[in-house]
């Protein structure tokens, strides 16, 4: 072969692979339109109706209100888009629960409670479960968790995440904490003979060095989140006041928040009340997970501070002990102070995310038990929805990208038959969801 015929040929293959992955590069990303009876944004106060999305890809591009009748169709779709009627059906943006436990399983005491997760099961076998309870976040329209620590099972709720992430199983969109913090003394496992040593539910420190080190161990190992336990276990004092173990200092948690923060992270801190929970405002958490009991001025406080709550309150409604033991009515002083922290802390403006503690809870329960608990102690059906969307998101640092259905979020999108602000009950059946433009359930329609 000529020397210039042998360059032709080359210049040939280099022109078919450029424009091989020119086309690859720039094929469109598939399209698809959803129309809405309902549109509940996650941002707007009021519901709007006979709403066309238009999605591509992984992104919402458009929200437009047409009206397309008689056809639900819209003339205008462009050629090879797909399209799903949920005329019939309010949509609502992806649900977030900002506290869960995708490595608990609602322990049964009368199974080995807690400690047997940690004393006899293997890590696998912690990790298939927590595969199934990720799925059953997603079965459920909760397209986003933040998870609150693995109780033990080290930087397993990482694994998982990768696996969600490169699509070997389905899940919700994951931030996770990792193995979580809290001091000598401040967390289970306990009661074992001093001379055995047992595994702990989170990784000890003692000291602000020691603090620091911890989360910086946890932030090289791919948290999302800091978690804190400021304060553990919780009674009835003489006086008849729900008292709590303050853990950490101020001093040992500024280490933590400090080098946290330096990361561009933020740090979550279990709080019920009392000192524990004054040492946690102190120290600069940003979030507050259950604040069971909130003096005015620790409100005033969390207002001045931008702290968010995260208050989880169906889990404390669960298994009460017979009322005329201590644990029951602890139990009952729990419910109680919570209630009256939650409804003036909505009052004052703190900001509030929703949260559950699923895994506390087991994840056969409905999720969503937690809204009609919600809008039970002061908050309308659409704040509920709105803290467990957008509200959520901006604690997420995700503002625009979550929680909307809005041009820019990701399509994370879910409906549910009838209308949510009539009976908030209703978000226990979602019956169609999409997450990052993949639809993984629909039960509500037939796709065209
Ligand atoms: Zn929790």
């Amino acid at each position: 072969m000529k020397r210039w015929m042998i360059l032709l040929f080359a210049l040939l293959i280099l022109f078919c692979w450029i424009a091989a992955s020119w086309a690859q590069n720039n094929s469109p990303a598939p399209v698809t339109l959803i129309r809405a009876g309902v549109l509940i944004d996650g941002v707007s106060s009021s519901p709007r109706r006979n709403v066309i999305i238009t999605i591509r890809g992984n992104r919402i591009t458009d929200v437009a209100d047409k009206e397309t009748f008689p056809l639900s169709i819209p003339t205008d779709m462009p050629m090879g888009a797909t399209f799903i009627d949920l005329s019939q059906a309010t949509v609502l943006p992806g649900l977030i629960d900002a506290h869960t436990h995708i490595f608990l399983q609602g322990e049964d005491p009368a199974e080995g409670g807690y400690d047997i997760q940690l004393l006899k099961y293997p890590l696998a076998f912690r990790a298939a479960r927590a595969t199934v309870s990720a799925r059953r976040a997603l079965e459920q329209g909760f397209t986003t968790l933040r998870d609150m620590e693995t109780e033990g099972a080290g930087y397993g709720d990482v694994g998982i995440k990768m696996a969600i992430e490169g699509g070997y199983i389905p899940g919700p969109r994951l931030f996770v904490s990792t193995r979580a913090i809290s001091t000598t003394g401040g967390y289970p496992l306990e009661g074992y003979a001093p001379e055995i040593e047992v595994p702990k539910g989170v990784q000890i420190i003692d000291g602000p060095v020691e603090a620091r080190k911890a989360a910086r161990e946890q932030l090289d190992h791919g948290a999302d989140w800091i978690k804190v336990y400021l304060t553990h276990r919780s009674w009835v004092s003489k006086n008849g006041e729900l008292v709590s173990q303050p853990t950490l200092t101020v001093e040992e948690l500024r280490a933590i928040v400090d080098e946290t923060h330096g990361w561009g992270k933020k740090v979550a801190c279990h709080a019920y009340g009392g000192e524990g929970l004054q040492r946690a405002l102190d120290g600069g958490c940003d979030s507050i997970e259950h604040g069971l009991v909130l003096t005015d001025a620790q409100i005033a406080q969390m207002i001045r501070q931008g702290t968010w709550l995260c208050a989880t309150l169906s889990v404390y409604y669960g298994d009460w002990a017979p009322a005329d033991t201590p644990t029951g009515q602890r139990d009952r002083k729990r419910a109680s102070e919570h209630e009256v922290s939650f409804r003036k802390a909505m009052k004052a403006g703190v900001r509030i995310a929703f949260g559950t503690d699923m895994g506390g809870i087991p994840w056969t329960e409905p999720i969503a038990q937690e809204f009609p608990r919600m809008v039970e102690f002061g908050m309308t059906p659409m704040q509920a929805i709105q803290s467990a969307t957008s509200r959520a998101a901006e604690l997420l640092e995700m503002k625009g990208r979550l929680g909307v259905i809005a041009p820019g979020a990701y399509a994370d999108v879910v409906a549910v038959s009838g209308d949510p602000l009539a009976d908030i009950k209703i978000l226990e059946n979602v019956g169609f969801v999409m997450k990052d433009g993949k639809i993984f359930k629909n039960e509500l329609v037939s796709k065209r």
